[in-house]
């Protein structure tokens, strides 16, 4: 009788501390998710702050000076959330690696300069319009793509 009294009242404290661990895992997943978001944060940081679209490998050298824990798997993994989340844009340039801009960068229509010397990918704003008559007739023209290439002006310079 004495023994099971003393049971029961154990079973509270031993029941909180199966529940700790729970707890603790969740603390962890929100570091984790903190970690993630800083990640998130940093990339669309840098892409906003150089004002170009930038290459994975470009973002990776840039992150390592927020994050010097990030890896480029890790930068791979989060472009392609940021991408999926639409927050982030891919810039195919042929026989490139992808270039990412802001979505609110993609948002308006315009153009790309990719220096030769550099590698270096250029946002350049507007467009010469005017396409349609290239296609011949019966054609219709439903979307363009217009990569410059040439030398930019740090190279030239
Ligand atoms: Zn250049
Ligand atoms: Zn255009």
């Amino acid at each position: 009788m004495g023994m099971r009294s003393h049971i029961v009242p154990s079973m509270d404290p031993r029941r909180q501390s199966r529940k700790a661990p729970p707890a603790a895992r969740r603390t962890s997943a929100q570091e984790a998710l903190g970690r993630t978001t800083r990640q998130r944060s940093a990339l669309l940081d840098i892409i906003a702050r150089e004002g170009r679209p930038l290459s994975p490998y470009e973002l990776h050298d840039l992150a390592v000076r927020v994050i010097p824990s990030m890896s480029r798997s890790t930068v791979y993994r989060n472009l392609r959330a940021l991408e999926d989340a639409r927050q982030i844009h891919a810039v195919s340039i042929p026989g490139q690696a992808p270039r990412y801009e802001l979505a609110r960068a993609a948002a308006s229509h315009h153009h790309h300069f990719h220096c030769q010397r550099c590698d270096r990918v250029y946002e350049l704003e507007g467009c010469p319009g005017g396409l349609k008559g290239l296609l011949p007739r019966g054609f219709t023209l439903e979307d363009h793509t217009i990569v410059l290439t040439g030398k930019c002006g740090a190279c030239v310079g």
